[in-house]
């Protein structure tokens, strides 16, 4: 039985909310996948009298599309879209029998206009938090404009495919057989790769703010909700708005909130920030800042943007190891995100660099699902909390080498080994392998300030006890900062001690 009873339970409600009839058109063969498939497909047909089931020539074979009665929608599922696709199915239904997407208008408009053939295919593996995002947001896509179609490839029923097209990360989504992009991504950030997001002219008349907050996770947010409830003109930039939280599935740590999931949260904190009327511009990169009269922060895309005061807040993004390999294997290989990629690499040797608390955490992790597992860390002892290190003790498939540093990670078309040395004995080993998880924490997102504000010997900016950085009038909160210690509430916390500060600036100048 594909469907458990609690889930059929769900379905059953979710059913009910079709509009009109749909129909499941279906490719299979004698194996195991085609028949489960099937089980699937004929069972949600049993549950509505919406839906019926018809026998089709798809082009991979087990798949099943989700059409409207007389027009091909091309939403289509190879595989068996349950786990974290699941969702990504009942959307799928609801949205080709004719329920409105939950996406603003300006999107729906900027999708009904593409032209040209645009076929999709994103590669998942149904245990891959990142992906339901860009399959949801590209069988959206596909619904809305019939130019567009997209496939859902679960890359554990199609091995073959993977292996010959060396998809080593998902998402991983290819458009008309090229690849597109890797990793989470919303359906705007879908629309800008596509070249369909605004440009520069869109930011030509904006007046000036009185606050500009730079970086859209929960410092930014904070910092935007603090100074638009004071009545003051704010807006926000944002590279991608969520931030950090976005890559995370569970948070227990957010006050007065007992569980969450990382992309609910990021949907709040925008929620709560439009309430606000804070100008908020997605999608856009800050490259540099200057203060004249105003500041003026410069944008990638050209656009100069004036505010009498800023607030950043660009948080911070995973370390790279910065040996040769790394940039060269990423996505083939090496990769940062052990809940999405490590289905991949199911019954391979892998290697994870880093033995504090996240490397231990992904070296048990994948350990239940790969081959085997070697940890190396820089020092002579692991860093990772003790109740995580004695698991990873008990398990039989892990090597954990210390005092090692890692010098080249290996391959052709993808990694084959990773090359480190003793540090005591400067003895130079090599590990035949094929993947890398890198865990090695996280830098902060301060680059582009280079020369305007003091920051410590980490990049993080110097702030004081007001959020306020060196230079009067630039305010700076969360991760990006000196703060000792990183979390979403105290990220929270600090945005709104910068927005206060700014505010008190303000009335002071
Ligand atoms: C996997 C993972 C799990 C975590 N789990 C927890 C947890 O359970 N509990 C907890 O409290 N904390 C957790 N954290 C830490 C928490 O997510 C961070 O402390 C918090 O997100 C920091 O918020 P921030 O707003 O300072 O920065 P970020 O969340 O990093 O946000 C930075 C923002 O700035 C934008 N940005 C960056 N550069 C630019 C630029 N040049 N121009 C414009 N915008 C830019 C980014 O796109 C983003 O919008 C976790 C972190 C990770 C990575």
């Amino acid at each position: 039985m594909v469907l458990d009873t609690e889930i059929k339970a769900q379905l059953e409600q979710y059913l009910q909310l079709l509009e009109s009839d749909i129909v499941l058109k279906f490719s299979a063969g004698d194996d195991k996948v085609s028949s489960d498939m099937m089980e699937l497909v004929n069972e949600l047909a049993s549950m509505s009298s919406k839906i019926t089931v018809e026998k089709a020539d798809l082009p991979r074979t087990p798949s099943f599309s989700v059409n409207r009665v007389g027009e091909d929608t091309g939403v289509t599922f190879a595989g068996i879209p349950l786990g974290h696709e699941f969702t990504s199915l009942v959307l799928a239904l609801l949205q080709v029998s004719g329920r409105a997407p939950k996406v603003d208008q300006s999107v729906i408009d900027q999708i009904k206009g593409i032209t040209g053939e645009h076929h999709f295919e994103t590669y998942v593996s149904l245990s891959c938090h990142n992906c339901p995002d860009v399959v949801q947001a590209l069988n959206i896509m596909s619904v809305l404009n019939p130019n567009i179609t997209h496939t859902m490839i679960d890359g554990a029923a199609y091995k073959e495919e993977v292996e010959r097209k060396n998809v080593m990360a998902v998402p991983a989504v290819y458009l008309n057989a090229e690849f597109l992009s890797g990793g989470r991504m919303t359906i705007e950030e879908i629309l800008a790769k596509i070249g369909t997001g605004p440009d520069a002219s869109e930011f030509e008349n904006k007046e000036p703010y009185d606050v500009l907050v730079v970086g859209g996770g929960p410092a930014g947010s904070s910092a935007a909700i603090y100074a638009a409830r004071k009545g003051i003109r704010t807006g926000i930039v944002a590279e991608r708005f969520g931030g950090q939280v976005l890559d995370t599935m569970s948070i227990e740590n957010f006050i007065s909130v007992k569980s969450t999931e990382g992309p609910k949260l990021a949907a709040s904190l925008e929620e709560h920030v439009k309430e606000y009327g804070v100008d908020i511009m997605n999608l856009q990169r800050a490259k540099s800042i200057e203060k004249k009269d105003l500041f003026e922060l410069e944008l990638e895309n050209g656009a100069i943007l004036k505010s009498k005061s800023v607030i950043v807040s660009t948080g911070a993004r995973w370390r790279n190891v910065g040996v040769p390999g790394e940039q060269e294997f990423k996505n083939k290989g090496v990769a940062y995100c052990p809940h999405c990629d490590g289905p991949l690499f199911e019954g391979k040797h892998v290697a994870v660099i880093g033995g504090g608390n996240s490397g231990i955490e992904a070296a048990i992790d994948l350990a239940g699902i790969v081959k085997h597992v070697t940890v190396l860390e820089f020092n002579p002892e692991l860093k990772a909390d003790e109740v995580l290190q004695n698991r990873l003790n008990s398990l039989p498939n892990v090597t954990v080498l210390k005092n090692v540093q890692t010098k080249e990670i290996t391959g052709t078309d993808s990694v084959n080994g990773i090359t480190y040395v003793e540090r005591d004995t400067n003895e130079e080993k090599h590990v035949e392998l094929q993947g890398v998880f890198v865990q090695i924490g996280l830098v902060p997102n301060t680059d582009w300030l280079e020369g305007t504000v003091e920051r410590n010997r980490m990049g993080e900016i110097i702030v004081n006890k007001h959020g306020e950085t060196t230079l009067p009038g630039l305010f700076a909160a969360g991760d990006c900062t000196d703060s000792a210690y990183n979390q979403i509430i105290i990220s929270m916390g600090s945005g709104a001690t910068a927005a206060l500060g700014a505010f008190d600036y303000l009335i002071r100048n």
